[in-house]
């Protein structure tokens, strides 16, 4: 198996001891597209990847002068050509990279590397197109427009078991899309985004995917707890992300599991513990419990570190509880035998101590 997997550029060829996920990503851009990692740490004024790192855990600051800059600098980590992966700085001269006018995601260098390209491009540029506006919008999840509130469920949690059965019990969703939508936040958003923007229906949709996206992750620890034949009105429940990274912990709020409460009401107590190196400071930052949760209500804690030295340092001296439930987002062992040498010790810890265990992963 390890002989399929091409040979990585030095720069970012992650060790055995590599936890950190961006860090693979880092290295799949370089394996596509030669110094394109180097063009982004440039463009965000960043030396190597440990300033990266840095920064995306708030230790120094990305400082932007405005919002327009900001997305500039996002934009600009996409400028290479789809067809020859030529970055700006090896066009020759008079040759720009130009936007595919449809999904305005892609750059090429050339009509003819266009052309050549067409007959892939053709089959992503639709999905694309909705890729790159969930990219500006996605914005709204720091700005607090995103995740819009929920409604109380009126089906039982073994009554639901896809989208088409939630979402019928949150009523019309449109006025609330629509308070974001017509919110200083999108308008400031479109002001400042290199292109027009998107009407009405595409932005709606757009809100859509990405608030389900974020629930979706809340409601695979339900469906977790429902498929292990967990009780939550019998006792508390502790749940262990193992793994978590900065994209479930950057703008974490207490209140990000809530659906839970809608999912189980009247349970007596839930407690999500978010573990990994890559977990981002913030309100979630916060002891995991040692007793009793709090009675219909759901406590988030988190642990920056690798997963088994949670367990020695706090599980195994009981100053946090053992987990009924650990479930990990997409943790990405099964493409990357890096990551799988990080993640060995968690899941002998997990088979040793037999624990209900959830892994999703992406197709
Ligand atoms: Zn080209
Ligand atoms: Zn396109």
């Amino acid at each position: 198996m390890a002989s399929q997997i091409p040979a990585l550029p030095q720069s970012f060829a992650p060790g055995t001891d590599s936890v950190f996920s961006d860090q693979s990503g880092f290295h799949s851009l370089d394996s596509h597209v030669p110094g394109l990692s180097r063009v982004i740490l440039n463009k965000l004024n960043m030396k190597d990847y440990g300033e990266y790192r840095a920064a995306v855990e708030g230790n120094t600051k990305v400082s932007f002068r405005n919002y327009k800059e900001m997305f500039q600098k996002m934009e600009e980590t996409f400028k290479f050509c789809t067809g020859c992966n030529k970055l700006p700085e090896h066009l020759t001269e008079g040759e720009t990279l130009k936007r595919c006018v449809k999904c305005l995601n892609v750059y090429y260098c050339t009509k003819d590397c266009q052309r050549k390209d067409w007959l892939q491009h053709k089959k992503v540029c639709k999905t694309l197109r909705l890729v790159a506006i969930d990219r500006l919008v996605e914005w709204l999840m720091f700005t607090g427009d995103l995740p819009f509130p929920t409604e109380k469920w009126s089906k039982s949690a073994a009554e639901v078991t896809n989208w088409d059965d939630w979402l019928p019990m949150q009523g019309d969703l449109t006025p609330r899309l629509d308070a974001i939508l017509s919110g200083g936040d999108m308008a400031a958003l479109w002001k400042n985004a290199n292109r027009t923007q998107p009407d009405a229906a595409d932005l709606r949709q757009s809100l859509w995917r990405l608030q389900s996206e974020f629930l979706s992750r809340v409601l695979t620890v339900g469906m977790a707890i429902q498929h292990f034949g967990l009780d939550p009105y019998a006792r508390p429940l502790t749940v262990h992300v193992a793994g978590a990274s900065h994209n479930e912990t950057m703008r974490a709020t207490a209140t990000d599991y809530d659906e839970l409460n809608h999912m189980f009401p009247g349970h007596q107590g839930i407690e999500i513990v978010m573990v990994g190196p890559e977990v981002v400071d913030g309100p979630i930052m916060r002891p995991p419990l040692t007793a009793f949760g709090p009675r219909e209500r759901v406590f988030i804690s988190a642990y920056k570190g690798l997963y088994h030295q949670f367990w020695e340092e706090l599980v195994e001296k009981e100053e946090a509880a053992k987990p009924d439930l650990v479930v990990g987002f997409h943790p990405g062992f099964h493409a990357n035998p890096g990551l799988l040498q990080g993640w060995l010790p968690t899941l002998l810890l997990l088979r040793d101590y037999n624990t209900p265990s959830f892994f999703t992963m992406y197709k």
